[in-house]
């Protein structure tokens, strides 16, 4: 199978940390994969690092092997990258749809007008927003601001989808709901890297784990057989 995205010994410091240290995994066109580890062990840097909010400090990302580490964030955008994080981020003051549309026109300059229209309606669709499209998105309650931020990801038409504690802060229905829409989304041929501490959700979704600690990898396998790893473990609690 293809390689979707592989990371070669990346490293990012923060002045004297190594937040992210000799980082190297490959993911598979079509492959979710879960990204673990204790608070502070550097998932979120590593993600900033693949969207390029931050610039690696050493190693190299590439994307369908095209060598994207020195790419802008708009530029990895355009590439095929896409991310929620873990506070939401929507427009509050515009409308549900012109969210959307925004993203479209993110990726598509010349996309304004009827194609961002049709465009913004299926990734509304998707994450089950139509009915509200007209609405502010400042009205909308938490699960649904989580379903907005994922139909404008959706919008910029990526090849990889990074979702920052996506599920986190839904009730337990609302989760299964939040599972199924993950579910339908890596059907469609998206492949997704998900950070998340609600183990339940992980096992359900992601056949493979990648667990960090003190920014190094130290697990990468089966879901099943990365958590019963003693050095995993040790991790989460703290030895
Ligand atoms: P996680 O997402 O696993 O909780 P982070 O990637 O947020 O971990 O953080 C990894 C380490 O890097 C932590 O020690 C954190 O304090 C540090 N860190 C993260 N971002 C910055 C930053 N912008 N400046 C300095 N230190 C940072």
């Amino acid at each position: 199978m293809t390689v979707l995205l592989r990371l070669q010994a990346v490293g990012k410091n923060f002045g004297g940390l190594a937040a992210v240290n000799n980082v190297s995994f490959d993911m598979k066109d079509g492959e979710i994969v879960g990204l673990l580890g204790p608070n502070g062990s550097g998932k979120t840097t590593l993600l900033n690092l693949i969207s390029g909010a931050h610039r690696a400090t050493s190693g190299n990302i590439s994307l369908y092997g095209k060598n994207i580490s020195s790419l802008r964030p708009d530029q990895i955008s355009h590439s095929g990258i896409a991310r929620t994080f873990q506070l939401v981020r929507v427009l509050q003051t515009m409308s549900v749809s012109d969210n959307v549309i925004c993203s479209v026109a993110f990726r598509e300059k010349s996309a304004w007008g009827r194609e961002a229209h049709e465009i913004a309606e299926e990734k509304l669709a998707t994450v089950g927003l139509q009915d509200k499209a007209r609405d502010l998105a400042g009205s909308l309650n938490y699960i649904d601001c989580k379903r907005l931020e994922l139909a404008r990801a959706l919008a910029t038409e990526p090849k990889l989808l990074l979702l920052d504690e996506w599920l986190s802060g839904l009730t337990p229905q609302e989760l299964e709901t939040g599972i199924e829409l993950i579910n339908s989304i890596q059907s469609s041929g998206i492949s997704i890297l998900i950070v998340e501490h609600i183990m339940s959700a992980i096992r359900e979704l992601c056949p493979r784990c990648v667990v960090m600690n003190s920014g190094e990898v130290i697990a990468d396998g089966p879901t099943g057989e990365v958590l019963e790893n003693e050095s995993v473990v040790s991790a989460y609690l703290g030895g």
